[in-house]
């Protein structure tokens, strides 16, 4: 799974449409201070499902909408794209039709995030899902920020096996499981329910 290009439009400081051809390999973001570079790494954490206001620095999430300036009002909404390159068709059933993949996400003042792949309306979990089943996502250690090596170095244990288990791709299952649980319990109450039923008409 090949990221190709990060669109954004309206996210934090890019607030005229910017595209980045994305290469293979590693890529490094270098500028100088205050030019937008923990920006494009958090616009591709939040294209990726980021729910946390924290991780974008933010009081709230609709922060991440450009705030106006001087001379450019602030704007309604941001959206960011990322364009993935599927020819070894690793998206999930459903979105596996194309070469190429984009996930799109977009904010709108007051109503909220919304969520696309390839053109559908998805919900946040679905473009979690994808990226968590390919070893990737918001969370990924293949983004590193600034003093991020450090906090590592001094991680306790469990945090740094979160890390493993994120790059080794089993995260979704995780939160497959708490789904699978709280399906179980459901189907548990259920069913005392219907035992109370059948003793109330004994
Ligand atoms: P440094 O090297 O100092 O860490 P950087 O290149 O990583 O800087 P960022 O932190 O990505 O830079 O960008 C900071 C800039 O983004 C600031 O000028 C800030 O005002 C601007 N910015 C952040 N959020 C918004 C927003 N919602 N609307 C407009 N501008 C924003």
């Amino acid at each position: 799974m090949q990221f190709t290009r990060l669109r954004l439009n309206g996210f934090k400081s890019f607030v005229d449409q910017t595209e980045l051809v994305i290469q293979p390999g590693l890529t490094g973001v270098v500028g100088p201070n205050g030019c937008g570079k923990s920006n494009l790494l958090e616009a591709l954490r939040w294209v990726m499902g980021e729910t946390r206001p924290s991780a974008m620095r933010g009081g709230g999430m609709e922060d991440v909408i450009f705030a106006g300036a001087s001379t450019r009002p602030a704007r309604a909404h941001a959206e960011v794209a990322l364009l993935i390159d599927n020819s070894d068709r690793v998206a999930p059933a459903g979105f596996n039709d194309n070469d190429q993949l984009e996930i799109m996400r977009r904010i709108t003042r007051d109503a909220g995030s919304a969520y696309r792949i390839n053109g559908k309306d998805v919900r946040a979990r679905d473009v979690q899902m994808l990226f968590a089943d390919a070893s990737t996502g918001a969370h990924s250690p293949a983004l590193v920020r600034q003093g991020q090596i450090s906090e590592l170095i001094n991680a306790k244990p469990t945090s740094r096996r979160r890390i493993l288990e994120e790059a080794a791709g089993i995260s979704g299952l995780y939160q497959r499981r708490h789904e699978a649980e709280l399906k179980l319990k459901g189907a548990e109450q259920n069913l005392t329910r219907v035992d109370d039923v059948i003793d109330n008409l004994g």
